[in-house]
C-alpha cells in the first residue's frame, strides 16, 4: 500500500498561530468520571484552531461547509486537545499528554495545571501510555528542557518508536524534519530508558490492553479500559473534527501518514463503536470527549455522556 509522508499539520498550525492568537480563558479543565472499578479523568490541554478546509479534502470542498453548519461549528474549528488519566491502584496512567510547548505560548500546554486542579503532581505518574509520537500528543512529556514526568514510564507501540527514530536519522524525506520536536520531547526518557514499547494487542496492566489501529501513523495505537460491565476506547486520532468524520470516514486528511488506511480505520472504529455501544475518548473530540458513537443511517453520530457529579457514564 502506498505511503504518505507529509506532516503539513505543523504548516497548518503555524499559519494559524500567526494570524490568530488566543485569549485564554481558564475553563475547568478536568472531568472526572467512573468506567466500572477504574477512575478515569478527562483533562485539558486547552484547544488550538484548526481550519477543517486545510486539513480534511472530501470530492466537494461544499461539503465540510454543510457538516460545520449543520453542527453549528465555524472554521477554524476550535478544537480540543484532551489527555485522559486512570486510576488504577497504586497506579496513575496518563493517555498522552498533550502539546506542550510545541503549539507556542497561546495554544496548548495546560495539561500540568488540570493535572493539579485535579488533585495530583506530574511527579506521581508512573506510566504514560502514548497513542502515537505527533506533536499534539507527546508535546508534553519535556517543556523547557525538562522532564515533565520523571517518574513515569512510557509505553508506545514499537512500530511507532521505530518509525519516528528512523526519521529522526533521515533528512532526505521532504517533511521529515517538521514533526521532529515530538520524537525531541522523548529522547530524554530514552535515554533514561524509561520506554517501553509492545508489539501486537497485549494486555499492559490488569483491565488495561492496546488495539493496533494503524493508519493515522505506522504505530497508532487505541488502549482499552475495561471493568466489570464497562469498556472504554482511547482514540488518539481516530477523529480530529467529529461534525465532519462522522458523516465521511472516508474523507482524505491530511494528518494521516498513510491515508487510504487511516480512512478505513476510521470507518472501522465508528462502526464497531456505534454496533458495541462502548465508551470513547477522543484526543480532539470538544474537551471532555467522552461519549458513544451511534449509526444513523449509512453515518454516525457523537453522544456525549450526560454531566454527572456522581462521575456516571449513563
Ligand atoms: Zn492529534
Amino acid at each position: 500500500m502506498k505511503r504518505f509522508f507529509k506532516y503539513p499539520i505543523i504548516f497548518i498550525f503555524l499559519n494559524i498561530l500567526s494570524s490568530n492568537a488566543q485569549v485564554i480563558n481558564n475553563q475547568s479543565g478536568y472531568y472526572r468520571f467512573q468506567v466500572g472499578a477504574f477512575e478515569v479523568t478527562a483533562l485539558s490541554d486547552g484547544t488550538v484552531p484548526v481550519d477543517a478546509h486545510q486539513l480534511l479534502h472530501p470530492e466537494d470542498p461544499a461539503r465540510i461547509d454543510k457538516l460545520l453548519a449543520e453542527a453549528f461549528i465555524e472554521s477554524p474549528a476550535e478544537t480540543s486537545i484532551n489527555a485522559y488519566l486512570i486510576k488504577s491502584g497504586s497506579r496513575l496512567i496518563l493517555v498522552d499528554t498533550g502539546a506542550g510547548e510545541l503549539f507556542g505560548a497561546d495554544h496548548g500546554g495546560a495539561l500540568t495545571s488540570s493535572l493539579k486542579a485535579a488533585g495530583y503532581l506530574p511527579e506521581q505518574i508512573t506510566d504514560i501510555l502514548l497513542t502515537h509520537i505527533h506533536v499534539d500528543h507527546s508535546g508534553g512529556l519535556t517543556v523547557k528542557n525538562k522532564q515533565v514526568f520523571p517518574n513515569a514510564t512510557i509505553h508506545v507501540n514499537k512500530k511507532e518508536l521505530d518509525f519516528w527514530s528512523g526519521q529522526e536519522k533521515t533528512t532526505a524525506t521532504p517533511g521529515a524534519t517538521v514533526n521532529k520536536p515530538a520524537f525531541a520531547v522523548l529522547k530524554p526518557y530514552i535515554n533514561q530508558e524509561k520506554v517501553r514499547t509492545f508489539s501486537g494487542n497485549v494486555e499492559l496492566f490488569p483491565g488495561v490492553s492496546t488495539l493496533e489501529y494503524f493508519g493515522h501513523t505506522p504505530g497508532h495505537t487505541v488502549y482499552v479500559l475495561e471493568s466489570g460491565k464497562d469498556k472504554l476506547l482511547f482514540w488518539g486520532d481516530l477523529i480530529h473534527i467529529a461534525a465532519v468524520q462522522l458523516s465521511g470516514p472516508e474523507i482524505s486528511n491530511d494528518y494521516d501518514t498513510d491515508k487510504q488506511k487511516a480512512a478505513i480505520q476510521r470507518q472501522k472504529a465508528y462502526a464497531d463503536a456505534a454496533k458495541s455501544g462502548y465508551l470513547i475518548a477522543a484526543d480532539h473530540i470538544s474537551f471532555p470527549g467522552i461519549g458513544r458513537i451511534k449509526a444513523k443511517g449509512n453515518v454516525f453520530e457523537f453522544v456525549a455522556v450526560p454531566y454527572s457529579v456522581l462521575g456516571r457514564n449513563k
